[in-house]
């Protein structure tokens, strides 16, 4: 523990470095105010607290630096406190702080929205709506998609994770947690089968998936009555799923013959995450509407709706908006974190992660049975953890190896609809040093578990 506060960013040491058990002393006593003061609905992945932060790194309370691998759940792609992004919110923050787009409006949110015509799929007139968090933005994307069609049912796919919001909960798959006992949810939302390579019980290929797809689609709700199919492009909370190749392009297909507004959800996808910037890039799919939000603005809250000109017009004066979207703080973090990317090309150093932990996860699993698949793009990557009858989830070997790693002083989270999948997402300023190092714990943990 420091007496001056520590600076973070890149210029932190980038170290795993334990000085105290994990979590430490005042971490711990920090946690004991946490659990007078805040609910416990707010779940705890990781109990140290933060003081600092940058690069590959967390440093918390007690001394201890940790590996991080969860990047705030995809938020801090270029790294916590990266220099342009503080720069720019510090600059912007001395001018003025709000003022409300809706009443006097101001250039950064608009510059925000001229880089997101520029960076999303396809090369289209857009417009671009800013936001506070994910989830209104998947909220907004659907009253824009009803607006322009005059349609109302929403079409979302199984394992799909979308937002704690009343309408999002509804468009969510998972009951636990994030809908047990919230209900009722928004009507008019419809749920079908999603391409899961490692789960379809033969192999199909993408456009048979997708044919399922759209097959329950047509015959339980109706094409005519959709205004909307809403898909992750790689489903996020729901298991890092990738679809199989040519299922989001024959979707694209379908949905634009039958007038179906297609909303990519890129929340955790988007920003160069998985080695492209955008997932759709991947097979030169062109959504309607993309949402966006997590890796946009370097930790500051901002999310967005970037889709065809004509379609975001379909709204009514006054119909979109918000007092604090697109916050000039937020917009300024935000066109600090792109200059960022741009000049960095994080794309390419996702790539670079996504070879170097791909080549650590299939070594993982040449050695643990329990390793049922690896998967994902770029640096969000991923394995879904099995029994020994190779399919059944175990949840519980996941829970344990992560638990391994957090004491080791990495910081690793689990997803998927069973519980059973080990999800990274390391900032894109890590370093190769702490990834190699973070994935030795993560071997480790393996073996310590099996
Ligand atoms: C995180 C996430 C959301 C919700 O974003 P919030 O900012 O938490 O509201 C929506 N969709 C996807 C794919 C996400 O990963």
């Amino acid at each position: 523990m420091t007496d001056t506060p520590a600076l973070g960013g890149p210029g932190l040491p980038q170290q795993r470095r334990l000085v105290t058990p994990i979590p430490g002393p005042r971490s711990q006593e920090s946690f004991e105010r946490r659990r007078r003061l805040v609910p416990q609905g707010v779940g705890t992945t990781l109990p140290v607290f933060v003081e600092a932060a940058g690069g590959g790194v967390l440093v918390d309370v007690d001394g201890n630096s940790l590996i991080d691998l969860a990047s705030g759940i995809a938020v801090t792609s270029v790294g916590n406190s990266a220099p342009a992004v503080v720069e720019r919110a510090v600059e912007q923050t001395r001018r003025f702080t709000h003022t409300c787009f809706m009443v006097t409006p101001y250039d950064g949110y608009v510059d925000v929205c001229e880089q997101l015509a520029d960076l999303t799929p396809g090369d289209h007139d857009k417009k671009t709506l800013l936001l506070n968090s994910g989830a209104e933005a998947v909220e907004n994307a659907v009253k824009i998609a009803r607006a322009h069609t005059g349609r109302t049912a929403v079409a979302v796919v199984d394992h799909a994770y979308h937002g704690r919001t009343n309408l999002t909960m509804a468009m969510t798959a998972k009951s636990m947690p994030y809908k047990h006992g919230f209900g009722p949810f928004a009507g008019e939302v419809y749920r079908a089968p999603m391409s899961y390579p490692f789960r379809e019980p033969t192999a199909i290929s993408g456009e048979q998936a997708a044919e399922r797809t759209i097959d329950v689609l047509e015959k339980q709700v109706g094409a005519a009555s959709l205004s909307c199919l809403v898909i992750e492009p790689i489903l996020g909370e729901g298991g890092f799923v990738v679809p199989a190749d040519g299922y989001l392009p024959r979707l694209r297909e379908w949905t634009e013959n039958s007038g179906i507004v297609l909303v990519a959800d890129e929340i955790q996808t988007g920003f160069c995450r998985t080695g492209d910037w955008f997932a759709c890039d991947h097979e030169g799919v062109v959504p309607d509407l993309v949402t966006t939000a997590k890796g946009i603005a370097g930790g500051f809250p901002l999310a967005a709706v970037t889709g065809r000109a004509e379609m975001m017009d379909a709204v009514h004066v006054g119909g979109l908006g918000g007092t604090y979207g697109g916050n000039p703080v937020a917009c300024a973090a935000a066109l600090g974190a792109i200059e960022t990317m741009r000049d960095e090309d994080l794309p390419a150093r996702a790539r670079e992660i996504g070879a170097l932990v791909g080549e650590r996860l299939a070594a993982i699993a040449d050695k643990h049975p329990a390793v049922g698949d690896v998967r994902g793009r770029g640096a969000m990557m991923a394995i879904e953890i099995v029994g020994a009858d190779g399919r059944t989830p175990d949840a519980a070997r996941a829970g344990a190896v992560s638990a391994h790693c957090h004491e080791q002083g990495v910081v690793t989270l689990t997803c998927g609809t069973y519980g059973n999948v080990l999800r990274f997402l390391p900032p894109l300023a890590t370093t190769d040093a702490l990834l190699t190092e973070g994935f030795d714990v993560v071997a480790a943990a393996f073996d310590a578990t099996a």
